[in-house]
């Protein structure tokens, strides 16, 4: 057994089908009695229901959360949340709407409450972000975890194929690079296989047969276990160069989805125990079997295959190698330039 260290932060969190009806209870008086939801335009029908059951408490639905959170909408957001005097936020939707609520609570420390409808796992992370002039920027701050979550797999359900497959892989992702993260300890590595086996065995069934509620329930179940490890250990290689792509405008869930396997067969001969865990989670398959199964797997439902595909510029393979190498992050396998600008251009291709 490696050394380790272990410390557990706590939130509350409430799961199962339908448990978005119990918003109300749940949100008690701990969030006072002015409450702001948080959403992106898509999800406004779902924020009506909630308003609804939260009655009075509900101040208004801010519907304008965008991907990457530019500065723009965080502004827009603070003189809302001051001219209505809110006491709390509950952010209803993805990624966005939760790095939204997340954002403005660094500046107006108000608590805030989620109900994730998608896979990204931001809702379980003190990880906020905000872009500006193109350029993102991130930071860690206890202030802005959710205290409370509910996970209702119903909500999910809007998730065509496509959005349900990266918004998976994004949380596989997370729990991939948790195998490997410099601050291993072995409960973080136990959520992590467990968040890799339940989104690898629910996501074809959901692609499938996308009202299959036991397939969404288990899903939702592996995304949480994902945001957890997300929110415990640090990220490697693959998070960094996603991160960069993204401020170059790509979109989150497709690029984590391209370039997983591709960080993977880089690092796979310096993570032996973690290649062992993915092929324990992945049906018992052989470690070298893997990266490809995985590949494999993303082709057959349709993912997004190369970073062309997401209107990448091949002009930029370059610079986004040498923004990742400048962050100087921990990674389990040496950062080799070369190397890394052949993952990229490999990534850009769809060449494995
Ligand atoms: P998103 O929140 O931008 O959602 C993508 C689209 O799907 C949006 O148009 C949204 O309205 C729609 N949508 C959301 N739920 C849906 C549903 N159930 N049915 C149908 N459509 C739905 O995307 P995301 O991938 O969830 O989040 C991406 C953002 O989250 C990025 O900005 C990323 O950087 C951030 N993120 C942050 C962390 C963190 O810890 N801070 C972790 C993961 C992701």
């Amino acid at each position: 057994m490696k050394d380790f260290i272990y410390q557990s932060n706590s939130e509350k969190v409430v799961f199962g089908t339908g448990k978005r009806m119990e918003a109300a209870k749940e949100l008690g008086d701990e969030f006072g009695s002015r409450i702001m939801i948080i959403t992106t335009k898509g999800r406004m029908n779902a924020g009506l229901e909630i308003a609804d059951l939260l009655g009075d408490k509900c101040i208004g639905i801010h519907a304008n959360a965008k991907q990457h959170v530019p500065i723009e909408s965080v502004e827009e957001l603070l003189q809302v949340l001051e001219s209505k005097k809110a006491d709390s936020l509950l952010s209803l939707g993805g990624g966005s709407a939760i790095g939204l609520a997340k954002a403005a609570a660094l500046r107006i420390p108000l608590p805030i409450a989620s109900i994730p409808t998608t896979y990204s796992g931001s809702e379980m992370t003190p990880v906020w972000g905000i872009t500006e002039d193109g350029i993102k920027t991130t930071g860690k701050n206890d202030i802005v975890k959710p205290k409370l979550v509910i996970y209702d797999p119903e909500l999910t359900q809007g998730m065509s194929p496509y959005l349900s497959l990266t918004s998976g892989i994004n949380a596989m992702a997370h729990a991939v690079e948790a195998l490997y993260a410099e601050k291993w300890d072995p409960i973080t590595a136990l959520l992590a296989e467990e968040a890799l086996r339940s989104l690898y065995h629910s996501l074809g069934t959901i692609i499938n047969d996308p009202g299959n509620m036991d397939a969404r329930s288990l899903a939702l179940y592996g995304s949480w276990l994902s945001g957890k490890v997300l929110g415990k250990v640090n990220m490697a290689l693959h998070h960094k160069l996603c991160h960069v792509l993204g401020g170059r405008g790509l979109p989150h869930a497709e690029t984590h989805t391209v370039i997983l396997p591709h960080v993977l067969s880089y690092q796979s001969n310096y993570v032996p125990e973690a290649m062992k865990a993915m092929a324990r989670a992945l049906g018992n398959i052989g470690v070298v079997e893997v990266v490809p199964a995985l590949y494999a797997f993303i082709k057959q439902h349709n993912g997004p295959a190369s970073l062309k595909e997401l209107k990448m510029n091949e002009g930029d393979i370059k610079p986004v190698v040498d923004l990742v190498l400048n962050q100087k992050i921990y990674n389990p396998r040496p950062m080799i330039k070369e190397e890394l600008e052949s993952l990229v251009w490999n990534a850009y291709h769809g060449v494995l």
